[in-house]
């Protein structure tokens, strides 16, 4: 690749950019210069295994001469040449950045995405396009050159919304004015409101597994995640006991998310209770990502910001990305006291601004309008989940039955492989992706994610290839269909 973007070996410019070369002040590097310099020192380096200093620095670069800057304290350009970057740029690298695995999800995605007739159950994304009128109303704001920032927290129009939204189906009232803030999904919620509430070295409790981004956007505040282990023997639910044992001092916030991504778990009113006590003990903030809270199949989903005492204490985080199926709008929103979402405001004012004023128009529509399309969705995953908890437990691969979100979790170690084995088989072997348990946290040792927010189609195909990767590992004990 390298020599490929070096340019011929002959070192003559190719034709299509002698039409485009101007004369370049001396000393000008042009970044194709920059590249190959960086290129060659960089294959030469890592051939040699260059040796690393105690805090991973190459001795090399410590070595660099730096140059001497004239009066005005700039560098002067040959000098500037002979200071050109030599080693590897990775030593820009933040040292908690660079610890931090990136996300397994993706890998699974990568993988499956170039393979030919691959079926992805790893995608935690709703297969349906964002119902129309929504379309049609992003379509219509840009129709009216709709286009500009708009406030801070949001459109107006779309808080006081929202506000109705939240008050009429999980409780609590927010003032649209104060303590509503519009987001770039939760996805910017969560970060914000981290970043917000976190000094370093602050610790966050979190119940293990769990979404992705949970550890590392705590570890990027700095501060340090708790994981609470939930066990398969209990469904995955979140018990008092399994905090109470994580629980240590500096711990000042516990983040939630009912029904949880991957298990599809979901909390009674009574556990909820259970919880919040537990918080008011502890003086911990709750952090309540419910992102998926309309696709409940099994009761009421409740806000723990609902039960009596929270409101104070609770930032409630959601969005439209699953149950309005606009992922791509990347939009969403935190509710909170006011005192904390002022502060939960200023991260937003300088890190964003706004969210898109074209997605804040649609979830404006969704809010509005969305419900029925909404609610036809849910009904397709919940068929969906019943074939597929139904068929993996045919197949001989236990698994409990997610009551939220859309996300089969079957136990994959009664096969004696492990999570990453299983799905690197299963993928290799008979090109079905499911994600690893283990890519959600520790405790999702031995599971493996499917999701089942794709076609009703795709999913007796995929059943039916891990069938046929099941039998093809002769084990006994597993029962078939
Ligand atoms: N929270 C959970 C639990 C999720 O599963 C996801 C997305 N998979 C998000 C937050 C991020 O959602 P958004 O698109 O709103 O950023």
């Amino acid at each position: 690749m390298a020599g490929a973007l070096a340019g011929r070996a002959d070192g003559a410019i190719p034709r299509s950019a002698q039409a485009v070369a101007r004369p370049m002040p001396e000393g000008f590097l042009s970044p194709f210069l920059i590249f190959r310099q960086y290129a060659s020192a960089h294959m030469e380096s890592s051939q040699q295994h260059m040796p690393q200093t105690a805090d991973g620095v190459p001795d090399a670069i410590q070595a660099c001469p730096v140059p001497a800057a004239n009066a005005a304290g700039v560098a002067p350009a040959a000098a500037n040449r002979a200071a050109a970057p030599v080693a590897d740029p990775s030593r820009f690298v933040a040292r908690h950045v660079a610890a931090m695995p990136k996300s397994g999800i993706r890998d699974f995605f990568a993988i499956a995405s170039q393979m030919r007739d691959a079926i992805s159950l790893g995608i935690g994304e709703p297969d349906f396009v964002t119902p129309y009128p929504v379309r049609e109303a992003a379509m219509r704001a840009l129709e009216k050159g709709r286009t500009s920032y708009t406030d801070n927290r949001g459109l107006g129009t779309l808080r006081d919304a929202i506000s109705a939204y939240v008050a009429a189906n999980y409780g609590p009232e927010y003032d649209p004015a104060t303590e509503i803030l519009v987001t770039i999904g939760v996805s910017e919620a969560l970060d914000m409101a981290l970043r917000a509430i976190l000094n370093p070295g602050d610790k966050v409790l979190y119940h293990d597994p769990c979404y992705v981004s949970y550890s590392p956007s705590i570890s990027l505040c700095h501060a340090q995640a708790i994981a609470v282990p939930t066990r398969s023997e209990d469904g995955f639910a979140l018990t008092v006991e399994a905090l109470r044992a994580a629980w240590q001092p500096g711990c000042k916030a516990l983040l939630l998310n009912f029904p949880t991504n991957p298990t599809g778990g979901t909390a009674s009113r009574e556990l909820l209770g259970q919880i919040a006590r537990f918080a008011q003990e502890k003086d911990l903030l709750v952090l309540s990502d419910e992102i998926y809270s309309e696709l409940t199949f099994e009761g009421a989903h409740t806000s723990i910001a609902s039960i009596p005492g929270m409101r104070e204490r609770t930032l409630f985080l959601h969005g439209f990305s699953k149950a309005f199926a606009m992922t791509g709008f990347r939009i969403g929103y935190a509710c909170g006291p006011a005192a904390v979402m002022d502060a939960v405001l200023k991260v937003h004012q300088y890190a964003i601004m706004c969210a898109s004023i074209v997605s804040q128009e649609a979830a404006l529509e969704a809010l509005l309008h969305g419900r029925d399309d909404m609610l036809r969705m849910r009904d397709k995953y919940r068929e969906r989940r019943d074939f597929i908890v139904r068929r993996f437990n045919g197949l001989g691969l236990p698994c409990h039955l997610p009551r939220g979100a859309f996300y089969a979790f079957p136990k994959v170690s009664v096969t004696g492989l492990d999570s990453m084995t299983f799905a690197m088989s299963l993928l290799r072997e008979q090109k079905v992706a499911m994600v690893p348990g283990t890519a959600f946290g520790t405790a999702g040792a031995g599971f493996c994610r499917a999701s089942f927010s794709t076609s009703y189609e795709n999913i007796i195909k995929a059943s039916d290839r891990i069938g046929r990767f099941l039998d093809s590992l002769k084990i006994d004990s597993l029962k078939t269909d």
